[in-house]
């Protein structure tokens, strides 16, 4: 069934919002695949926002693990993630639409930015949603959107953070799909956007492709709505012999924690429009979902990796805080590269799984974003952890 993986995907929307989704959807079909298009994105990718990404080996690391891990560097790119893939390709789509303007959700702030800095490039008005909860604690992604020339609405709904800025988002497109376009900001929501998404990051997996002499052995991603993963998985999809690895964030990892392991730990639901696996009550209500990495902070996961995890195609395990914030050390230290919180988790099963490859397996890790905007936490997680060490010195 169409906008389906297995039993999983949908579009399950008010009504007012199937014409605009099945817009999107037909442009995906007829635009996107054109040569122009491609041309064009292709351009904007190279000139604006630095691809191809190099693939970096770990020289330090492979010694100690055993493996030859190389890292796709995507935290190179311009805003500094992955995402900037997705907007450039969704704005760009927008605009052949005859769209004026883009709306956007963001938690963290990350998607916000990289959607403001495509609709200024691309000269599109911007407009991003953001939990009022979420506006206060990255002030500083606030004010680059800003800076871009995109409106700022925080949203004091539910928890204020980024599950309601979505309903608020797909809320406003209900009156001004005649002129705006949704950019939405992970491989989630409804049907056709698990696809788009998917297919603006798959330059991800099938850069690394080329970029290496042979198939490796083992591609590893972190997963949170599943953008960067899908985006590395989805070239290898058909290559047997590639294991393919999601990891999740764990939360502290303390039983009954929070934590943002919606396939590990989730049940199947229906929210943001999409059927997928979900953090949720027995009744069906939305737990809170917590993370270091305020990237991974979703109760819920793309359709397709619901999917894929149901097939047994892809492993999804999970790394918790502390895991993370070694790992973050570790890449720091060793191989002079400062991580992103939601990247190291996929690092930090790396580091922690050593076993689970053999030795001098080939193993990749998308390194989806640099880890500056995670100055503030990893200064507080120091903080307490010298506290910790001398209150027990002097105990
Ligand atoms: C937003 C973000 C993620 C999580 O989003 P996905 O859609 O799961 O990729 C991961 N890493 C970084 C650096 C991010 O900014």
């Amino acid at each position: 069934m169409k906008g389906y993986f297995g039993e999983f995907g949908g579009a399950f929307v008010p009504e007012l919002l199937v014409p605009p989704l099945q817009e999107v959807e037909k442009a995906m079909n007829d635009i996107l695949p054109t040569r122009q298009f491609q041309d064009e994105l292709a351009d904007l990718l190279n000139t604006f926002a630095g691809r191809p990404t190099p693939v970096t080996f770990c020289p330090t690391l492979s010694r100690e693990l055993g493996s030859n891990l190389w890292l796709k560097r995507e935290d190179l790119l311009h805003t500094g993630a992955h995402k900037i893939n997705n907007t450039l390709g969704q704005a760009l789509l927008a605009k052949k639409m005859g769209k004026t303007r883009l709306i956007a959700e963001t938690g963290a702030g990350q998607h916000g930015v990289a959607t403001a800095a495509a609709a200024a490039r691309l000269g599109l008005e911007c407009v991003i949603y953001m939990g009022a909860n979420d506006v206060e604690r990255q002030a500083p992604n606030v004010q680059r959107m800003r800076l871009l020339g995109a409106t700022v609405h925080p949203v004091p709904t539910g928890t204020a953070t980024l599950k309601d800025a979505i309903n608020e988002t797909l809320r406003e497109w209900l009156s001004s799909q005649q002129t705006t376009h949704y950019c939405f900001g992970t491989a989630a929501g409804p049907h056709p956007f698990p696809t788009l998404v998917r297919i603006f990051q798959s330059v991800i997996g099938a850069e690394i492709k080329q970029q290496l002499k042979k198939l490796p052995d083992a591609i590893v991603a972190c997963v949170g709505g599943g953008s960067n993963a899908i985006g590395m998985f989805h070239p290898f999809l058909e290559d047997k012999d590639v294991r393919i690895i999601g990891v999740e964030a764990a939360g502290t990892g303390k039983p009954g924690c929070y934590h943002s392991a919606a396939i590990n730990l989730g049940t199947p639901g229906v929210l943001h429009g999409s059927r997928s696996l979900l953090l949720q009550t027995e009744d069906g209500q939305i737990l809170p979902s917590h993370s270091i990495s305020a990237g991974l902070d979703y109760p819920a996961v793309g359709p397709e990796h619901a999917f894929l995890a149901r097939t047994g195609r892809v492993e999804y395990h999970m790394a918790n805080d502390a895991q993370a914030l070694a790992a973050f050390h570790k890449l720091c230290a060793t191989e002079g590269i400062l991580p992103a919180l939601e990247s190291s988790h996929a690092l930090a099963w790396v580091l922690e799984n050593r076993d689970a490859f053999s030795p001098g397996a080939t193993v990749v890790v998308n390194l989806s974003g640099r880890g500056d905007k995670d100055m503030d936490i990893i200064n507080a997680a120091i903080a307490a952890s010298n506290k910790m060490e001398s209150e027990n010195a002097q105990a």
